[in-house]
């Protein structure tokens, strides 16, 4: 099976189609979920001694499995935050794959960690950090907010003075799941900062969280760059300014909104961003690339390294050197050059593409929003800054937004779950497609009418 004989050509050019023709779908089918004893009908028992071939395998997967997988890339496929890779980043993935690349240090990945480095280089302007900066792409937000809280902590302890071990991070309520979970992970605790009208940290706030609970307990201070339920950017200003009064390291969760840095018309919501100590936006998410894609990036990658590196005599090789070995910035050790996917379709696109992309979808955003004001049935719960948008049905329970979003999955019309916000269920449309029209959306609210 590691021959390539005429066989393996025939099923190499039966996968291609396969992709190609995937990629062509437009619109691709929604598709829908199964359960396990539909699956183990018709794919039950797929692993055998003898083995099927690959061309009934491929089978076995396009005809029952892929249609048992939601279409992240649906135009209606609103729920969470969808992912709707470019055509070239998606096809890219695929040489990615075939390459046997490991990009983990440089000197076995040099050229696809030069790549990724371009590629982060281009979100660190965006930014607006100092060319010293640097990072990795990682599996997604989760990890990126985990390895920066890392590095946090650890560096907060090397400065303390007098043996404080400082195990707080202030955030708000509003930010993501992933922060309660590195709190987990680190056995750290997570103070909330309350919100001001606009559902934002402010620097007032926070000041007043850390005076509360004494300031040399908090070695981070987490703020959100787009809020994956509201869209909210907090006021970085004022926290940076917070941060910097009591050398507090600032980071910034832009996963989901960090894109939105490269759209013009939405940029100044963004002011202070420049002064984060760490940073991450997933590029799975609003950059259009592949799952899975977070890039993670350090105002001073060498206090990332001193907090990451991995030690070991088999690793001396990679680790006594000035190279930049990517895994050395985050947790975790063997990775895919997953960057490499986005890299390629920058490059191809132009970032000119990409800011006309994002803001296409914020055209679409505000033409939802126009729209729900506009009828009597539903209205705006808070109005949107990017492009995640909740709203109420007026007259509806929970279980008529269940249902409601139950009943269009299953006619594979659009995947809309319900989210809740103060114990109330809502409806939300995450538009990061710029395939998503405003016909998608007229044909949403008509059916909540
Ligand atoms: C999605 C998201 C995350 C988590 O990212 P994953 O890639 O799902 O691990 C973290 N923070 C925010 C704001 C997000 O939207």
């Amino acid at each position: 099976m590691h021959g390539f004989t005429d066989e393996t050509r025939a099923l190499g050019e039966e996968i291609l189609r396969y992709a190609a023709e995937r990629l062509a779908l437009d619109p691709v089918p929604l598709d829908g979920t199964r359960t396990v004893a539909e699956l183990d009908a018709v794919a039950g028992g797929a692993i055998t001694a003898q083995g099927k071939g690959g061309q009934d395998a491929l089978k076995l997967f396009e005809d029952h499995l892929a249609l048992a997988c939601l279409s992240t890339d649906h135009p209606r496929y609103l729920s969470f935050i969808p992912c709707a890779p470019t055509r070239e980043a998606a096809m890219f993935d695929l040489v990615v794959g075939a390459s046997s690349i490991y990009a983990g240090s440089w000197l076995e990945g040099a050229g696809a960690v030069y790549a990724e480095n371009q590629a982060l280089r281009w979100i660190a302007d965006l930014v607006g950090l100092p060319e010293a900066a640097g990072g990795s792409f990682v599996q997604g937000g989760t990890i990126g907010n985990l390895s920066s809280l890392v590095t946090a902590r650890a560096t907060a302890r090397e400065r303390a003075t007098g043996g404080a071990r400082p195990y707080r991070i202030a955030a708000t309520v509003g930010s993501h799941s992933s922060i309660a979970t590195a709190c987990r992970v680190m056995d750290a605790e997570q103070v909330p900062v309350p919100m001001n009208d606009r559902m934002q940290m402010t620097g007032d706030n926070l000041r007043k969280v850390l005076e509360d609970n004494g300031p040399e307990t908090f070695f981070a201070v987490v703020a959100t760059a787009g809020s994956t339920n509201f869209g909210v950017i907090d006021d970085l200003d004022s926290i940076a300014d917070v941060c910097e009064e009591y050398g507090i390291w600032f980071h910034v969760d832009g996963a989901y909104g960090g894109a939105g840095l490269a759209a013009p018309s939405v940029r100044d919501k963004y002011a202070g961003v420049e002064r984060c100590d760490s940073f991450i936006v997933d590029p799975h998410k609003w950059l259009f690339a592949p799952f899975d894609c977070c890039a993670l990036l350090y105002r001073e990658p060498a206090l990332a390294r001193v907090a990451h590196t991995q030690h070991a005599s088999y690793l001396d090789v990679l680790t006594d050197t000035p190279d930049w070995n990517p895994t050395d910035y985050s947790v975790g050790l063997t990775r895919r050059a997953r960057g490499l996917p986005f890299w390629f379709s920058l490059v191809a696109n132009g970032t000119d593409a990409y800011t006309a992309a994002i803001e296409r979808t914020l055209e679409v955003t505000r033409f939802a929003q126009a729209e729900i004001e506009r009828r009597d049935h539903v209205e705006v719960v808070r109005e949107a800054d990017l492009s995640v948008l909740v709203f109420r049905r007026l007259g509806w329970e929970a279980k008529d937004y269940h249902a409601w979003s139950d009943g269009i999955l299953a006619r594979e019309e659009g995947f809309v779950v319900p989210t809740s916000h103060l114990g109330e269920t809502l409806a939300r449309f995450a538009i990061v497609n710029p395939r998503t029209t405003e016909d998608d959306i007229t044909a949403l609210l008509d059916s909540m009418a």
